[in-house]
């Protein structure tokens, strides 16, 4: 079993990232389970870089292996935004709602056709020492609707249209978005290389 902690607060992501490793290999803590954990500032401007230091800054603290992702939403016509910035789009007290309000906002006068955009997931596992030894992203492309439908997955879901099956994040399920989101793609190409990691000897503790 390997133990590893996961280094994110958001409750929603954590389901979603428990759903997606194999409960049989990985034993998972949260950093709401540990105490003393430190509130790693997310300073990068990529998600990459934010990834390392959620990933990289927590390991060394612990002294613990310690799996991070950043992730958010790029909107096509907004030249990337709001990217990294997306937990925090509509200002220091964003919310969900805020989140999505402004969003719709910006994109009012923004036909149908130029509304395209993706999620990024970027993970990144931190060894006890503060190495990275291993990354993986995934995307996941749609487009951003006139209004919000649905109340499944958080964030921006209820506005995240993926155009193939007609519907936001918000009216797909857990498993059609277990099976399709960046997040899952992430930890697809994860996996592997971890298990592999792991059986050439190292000790996950
Ligand atoms: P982070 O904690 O800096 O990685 O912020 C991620 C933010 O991106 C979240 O707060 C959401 O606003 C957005 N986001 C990331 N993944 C998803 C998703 O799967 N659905 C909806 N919004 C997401």
């Amino acid at each position: 079993m390997f133990d590893l902690v996961l280094g994110t607060h958001n409750a929603k992501k954590l389901i979603e990232l428990r759903e997606l490793l194999p409960a049989d290999k990985v034993r998972l803590t949260s950093l709401a389970e540990i105490e003393g954990a430190l509130a790693v500032e997310e300073t990068g401007t990529t998600f990459l870089e934010n990834a390392r230091l959620k990933a990289v800054e927590q390991a060394r603290h612990l002294g613990r292996w310690v799996l991070a992702e950043d992730s958010g939403l790029s909107v096509d016509a907004l030249e990337g935004a709001p990217g990294v910035y997306s937990a925090r789009f509509s200002g220091p007290d964003a919310t969900d709602e805020r989140n999505n309000a402004l969003l719709l906002e910006k994109l009012a006068d923004v036909p149908a056709a130029r509304r395209g955009a993706h999620y990024t997931c970027q993970i990144c596992l931190s060894d006890p020492g503060g190495t990275v030894r291993l990354e993986a992203r995934g995307e996941c492309h749609g487009v951003i609707g006139s209004e919000e439908i649905g109340d499944n997955g958080f964030g921006y879901d209820p506005l995240f249209i993926v155009p193939e099956l007609h519907r936001s994040f918000g009216q797909l399920g857990p498993m059609v978005k277990q099976a399709i989101s960046h997040r899952a793609r992430a930890l697809r190409q994860f996996l592997p290389a971890f298990v592999a990691l792991v059986q050439q000897g190292e000790r996950v503790v």
